[in-house]
């Protein structure tokens, strides 16, 4: 596994983009909507790895009711793998538990999952495959 990218929910990526893109100077790859996750994407390269602006599209969109209990801040972390059938189901072996609602369709149209929380103590979890 390798680290992909940091997810942080913010209200507003634009704003948002003035920290990371403007004052820290990091390139911006892309900003796209991710309709399946009702949630609008920045993504920022920094070196192999990149951070992932997340801001809700829908009040029904997990970013929005993770904003509304906890604020802007990290969201989740994500880690690249291979074989994400191999790795859900080598996890759930290991007692992790697999978000049901999880398995999904990503940025740029890759497969993800999310690993819950309590498994990871308290850190959501995403795997992409590559
Ligand atoms: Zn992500």
């Amino acid at each position: 596994m390798k680290l992909d990218h940091i997810g942080i929910a913010v209200h507003s990526i634009e704003k948002a983009l003035r920290s990371y893109q403007v004052a820290m100077g990091l390139e911006m790859e892309a900003a796209v909507n991710v309709e399946e996750q009702k949630v609008k994407v920045a993504m920022l390269p920094v070196g192999e790895s990149r951070i992932e602006l997340l801001e809700a599209t829908d009040p029904t969109s997990p970013i929005c009711r993770f904003l509304a209990k906890r604020g802007e801040g990290v969201h989740h972390i994500c880690f690249k793998v291979q074989d994400l059938d191999r790795k859900l189901a080598a996890f759930r072996k290991a007692g992790i538990q697999i978000l049901p609602d999880a398995d999904g369709t990503g940025y740029q149209g890759r497969r993800i999952a999310f690993l819950h929380p309590r498994s990871t103590h308290g850190v959501l979890i995403e795997l992409v495959e590559e």
